[in-house]
């Protein structure tokens, strides 16, 4: 699995590299899709068909003959992460390969997670995970720009690094070209500060809430923003002591891909990961986290207190 993320890491910073990101607008996703699709196929072929993969994509749009132009950038990113000549059609049946339903034993993949951080050249993820009976067995987090903690999370670092759990068998992250090292949170008292962790998109958690609950407990501040699931790896390694994601829209419900690999390394590295209730996510229930809203990920004595000062704000 880990050389599966590794693998479409090359795509999606070679689609990086290639593409000129800077002018584009939101609303001009191109470079975002290439890069999904082509991480998504790559880890398909990289993987086979052993395990029914849960993926966030599929290839209806790129088999469209208008999309020739996009499907071709797509064949040259998945070639050159594979280092051989991949052929169209292999690609669109790799990536539609990824659209299994959950079922007893599968994997689930987030291609690209925090797709406005790629398109920011910030911080994005590669997320893979293997689910058996609703627990999350494995769990690996490519993090291709994230840097070590103190460096600035608005920045691509050029290494970035792969985090990794195995349940039962703790945390680990990896730098190019170092040997993998066990990671853990932080240790958080109630008199040390509170360094937490929150999306930069104001739709996906609530920012004011954030504050707020800080405020509440006793530990004022600002929670520092980044991307996709790097902020379970900045917990589980100790660069925050708390990830906070409340949340925005009544009626979201979580993807499973959003979570179950970043999850599990923040959990394997000593953290409490539930939802602002205090539950445990539920990755059983298919596609998307039913039972659960939002999600509070770390030191376990914060996650509480965070827990409880969620529930009197919302009797109060
Ligand atoms: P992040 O980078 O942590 O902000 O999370 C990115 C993920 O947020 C994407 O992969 C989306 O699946 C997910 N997302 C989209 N809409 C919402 C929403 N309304 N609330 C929470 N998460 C969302
Ligand atoms: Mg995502």
């Amino acid at each position: 699995m880990r050389r599966a993320v590794e693998a479409a890491a090359r795509a999606t910073r070679f689609v990086q590299d290639s593409a000129s990101l800077a002018g584009l607008s939101k609303e001009d996703r191109s470079p975002v899709t290439v890069a999904d699709w082509a991480s998504q196929a790559v880890v398909s072929l990289e993987l086979g068909t052993a395990i029914p993969l849960v993926g966030e994509e599929d290839a209806g749009a790129l088999r469209a003959p208008a999309s020739e132009p996009l499907r071709q950038r797509v064949v040259e990113a998945v070639s050159h992460a594979l280092g051989r000549r991949v052929s169209a059609d292999e690609t669109l049946d790799a990536i539609d390969a990824g659209r299994a339903d959950p079922c007893a034993r599968f994997l689930t993949l987030d291609p690209v997670d925090g797709t406005k951080g790629f398109l920011r050249r910030q911080q994005y993820a590669i997320s893979l995970a293997l689910i058996e009976r609703g627990t999350v067995e494995l769990g690996v987090v490519g993090c291709p720009n994230l840097p070590d903690d103190g460096g600035d999370y608005d920045a691509a670092d050029p290494c970035g690094c792969i985090a990794f759990a195995e349940r039962g068998r703790g945390a680990w992250i990896q730098r190019a070209g170092a040997a993998p090292t066990r990671i853990a949170v932080a240790a958080w008292s109630a008199s040390t500060p509170v360094r937490s962790c929150e999306s930069v998109e104001s739709a996906h958690s609530k920012q004011d809430l954030s504050v707020e609950l800080l405020a509440a407990i006793g530990a004022p501040g600002t929670p520092a923003r980044l991307d996709s699931q790097c902020k379970y790896i900045v917990v589980a390694r100790g660069g925050a002591d708390i990830y906070m994601r409340l949340p925005v829209k009544a009626d979201y419900r979580e993807k499973i891909w959003d979570h179950a690999a970043g999850a599990l390394v923040a959990l394997e590295a000593g953290a409490r990961v539930c939802d602002v209730e205090g539950k445990p996510l539920d990755f059983n229930q298919g596609r998307e986290l039913l039972r659960n809203r939002g999600v509070f990920a770390g030191h376990p004595d914060l996650v509480d207190r965070l827990v409880r000062a969620y529930a009197a704000r919302s009797a109060g």
